[in-house]
């Protein structure tokens, strides 16, 4: 976090801890505040699960309910201390939200946030109908909650315990978010294709954004019943869910501080509209469940970025500058590359039909070690397809893949990247609102290890410095070392191109593949590039390389494979290749 904002974080938190020293704050004050503690602690977790992941659930309220009823019917019933209950009720709500997720999360569209719905009113009924839950009459009796001998009975303490759960959360949150699983949760908003491609499991990175922000509802859960003595199904409905949506969301959904901006507008704003409404309608109801609603559609609607990025915007802060390459750390761990001579890749009568039109059409050939190849042909020839097949992005409608000796036909993206096949794409795809390092570190995914934990825990310190040293390395290698800290989107087409290379690189490469690497940069540039594609051969690395700049080509390759029409027209050196009749006749005949 950079400094005025993480000025503004701690101004607002040493209020929290002396609201309750001013003289003359009412009792209720520090209610409200509690509330607000406990709602923040729900609303961070769709920061990340909404913000972060892009998953939308109108669901949370329910795995709150998981935590209150968790701790509800192990204290009154069996007897345990509240402080005993709060990693069950954590684990319940995590193992229910895994199972949950597993079976949900693979709704596409708007069929995931309805099965949310469902979801919630399902358990709301549950909870209502089943005597083991006391249904609609709810569980009484629920004792405070003791810490190492220390009653939390009065007001103030529970608020103190409640707003130092809530820093908690906001502390690991931010720690995960900035660790390689968190780098891998944000990479999902670039698009799925691009991150499987690196190796990341995005249903599992899906998933566990899911688990963590269920976990976190518990938390609030747990907090909820023990401040509440006594729970029924009614706080844990979908109202309540849609308002946990409203304060991300009116927030800034994905940010955490406008989560808890978010949760603290939407607590005291509905606590007044509840004495207001009725009074100006003259007649009860919960009317600003309605407006809720409506605010809600407005804002998706109008101002999907909610407060927070324009509160920020004021503060006129820089983006966070990422952790500098340690020089010290370990150097890159190289992979064994193939020895002079031997296949890297071989294709044989790949096929690819997309309904009636043959796009790839009994293509074969092999790059071997140390090698580039061109892979040339006019538009629509089935370039970007052959590079979708070789790399499990597309399923093959026919024929063979190896890489090396092992064939790979029908295997999935990410387990091919683990072989050390790294690629770009020809239409970009990078994580917009990300820096430039963390995208080029996602490039590092597979070779890393620290869990979701340990980088919560921010236990991952020595693998993150590895990490950025070799992102920070190979960025410098393709020239943009000045941009490290720069928002992704907001480099020129080209170099967006370049930070794609880099990020490629960074997975220990044995073979490259490049979809038309050259378009968009100037000829200083392609000089450079062409520079830096031999140093990468010439370290072993084979490359097989999409590109229409026929001189770039010629100069660079050492074998050229044409396409034309899905078909394989030609295959040669460079030299043989500008002499033959067919592909003077297909390409090279119509570029002149
Ligand atoms: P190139 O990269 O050589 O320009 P492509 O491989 O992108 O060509 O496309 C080859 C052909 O396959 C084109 O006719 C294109 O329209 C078609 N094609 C590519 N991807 C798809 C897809 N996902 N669905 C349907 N048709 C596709
Ligand atoms: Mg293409």
């Amino acid at each position: 976090m950079s400094s005025p904002s993480r000025l503004a974080g701690i101004a607002i938190l040493a209020l929290a801890v002396a609201l309750p020293f001013v003289p003359g704050v009412p009792a209720y004050w520090i209610t409200v505040a509690s509330y607000i503690a406990m709602a923040a602690i729900v609303a961070l977790g769709i920061a990340v699960l909404t913000g972060v992941a892009g998953v939308v659930s109108f669901g949370q309220a329910m795995f709150v309910g998981f935590g209150a009823y968790t701790t509800a019917i192990l204290t009154t019933r069996y007897g345990w201390s509240p402080a005993a209950t709060l990693p069950v009720a954590m684990l319940i709500a995590g193992a229910l939200a895994w199972g949950i997720g597993a079976i949900t999360l693979r709704l596409k569209g708007h069929y995931l946030p309805v099965a949310t719905i469902a979801w919630n009113i399902s358990f709301f009924y549950l909870a209502g109908s089943l005597d083991f839950f006391r249904r609609f009459d709810g569980i009484s009796g629920i004792p405070p909650i003791s810490l190492l001998g220390f009653s939390v009975s009065d007001g103030v303490r529970f608020y103190f315990l409640a707003l130092g759960l809530l820093v908690l959360a906001y502390v690991l949150t931010r720690n995960l978010l900035d660790s390689r699983v968190g780098r891998a949760m944000r990479s999902l908003r670039g698009g799925a294709l691009a991150a499987e491609s690196f190796g990341i499991d995005t249903g599992r990175a899906r998933i566990l954004a899911f688990v963590y922000a269920g976990v976190l509802a518990a938390v609030s859960g747990w907090l909820y019943a023990h401040f509440q003595r006594a729970i029924n199904p009614t706080p844990f409905g979908i109202t309540v869910s849609i308002d946990y949506l409203l304060m991300a969301v009116a927030g800034g959904v994905g940010h955490l501080g406008g989560a808890i901006l978010g949760a603290g507008l939407v607590t005291v704003v509905r606590d007044k509209l509840q004495d207001l409404l009725p009074a100006l309608l003259g007649t009860q109801g919960n009317f600003e469940t309605i407006v809720f609603g409506i605010v809600l559609i407005l804002i998706l609607q109008f101002a999907p970025e909610g407060l927070w990025p324009h509160l920020r915007r004021r503060f006129a802060s820089k983006p966070r500058r990422a952790p500098p390459g340690a020089d010290d750390a370990p150097a890159s761990r190289r992979r064994t590359l193939p020895g002079p001579g031997e296949t890297v890749l071989a294709v044989s009568g790949l096929r690819k039909t997309f309904g009636g039109l043959v796009a790839v059409n009994d293509v074969s050939f092999t790059v071997q070690a140390g090698e580039i190849v061109g892979l040339i042909g006019p538009n629509g020839a089935g370039k970007s397809t052959s590079f979708n097949l070789i790399t499990g992005v597309l399923p093959a409608s026919g024929g063979e893949i190896a890489l090396g000796l092992q064939p790979i036909s029908g295997w999935p993206a990410r387990r091919i990247a683990r072989l050390g096949v790294a690629r770009t794409f020809q239409h970009v795809k990078l994580v917009h609102g990300m820096s430039v390092i963390d995208n080029v570190a996602l490039g590092r995914h597979l070779l890393g290890h620290a869990s979701a934990v340990r980088g919560a825990l921010r236990l991952d310190r020595a693998e993150e410095a590895a990490i950025f040293a070799e992102a920070h390395r190979q960025l410098a290698r393709v020239g943009l070392a000045d941009h490290a800290d720069a928002v992704a989107s907001e480099l020129a087409l080209g170099q967006q191109r370049l930070v794609e290379i880099a990020r490629a690189l960074c997975l220990d490469p044995v073979l490259l593949l490049l979809d038309e690497p050259a378009a968009g940069l100037r000829h200083s540039e392609k000089v450079a590039l062409a520079d830096l594609l031999r140093k990468v051969r010439d370290s072993g690395v084979s490359i097989l390389l999409v590109e229409h700049d026929m001189d770039f080509v010629m100069g660079l390759t050492d074998r050229l494979v044409v396409m034309n029409f899905g078909a394989q027209l030609a295959q040669g050196r460079p030299a043989e290749i500008q002499q033959n009749p067919a592909v003077l006749e297909a390409y090279l005949g119509s570029a002149a």
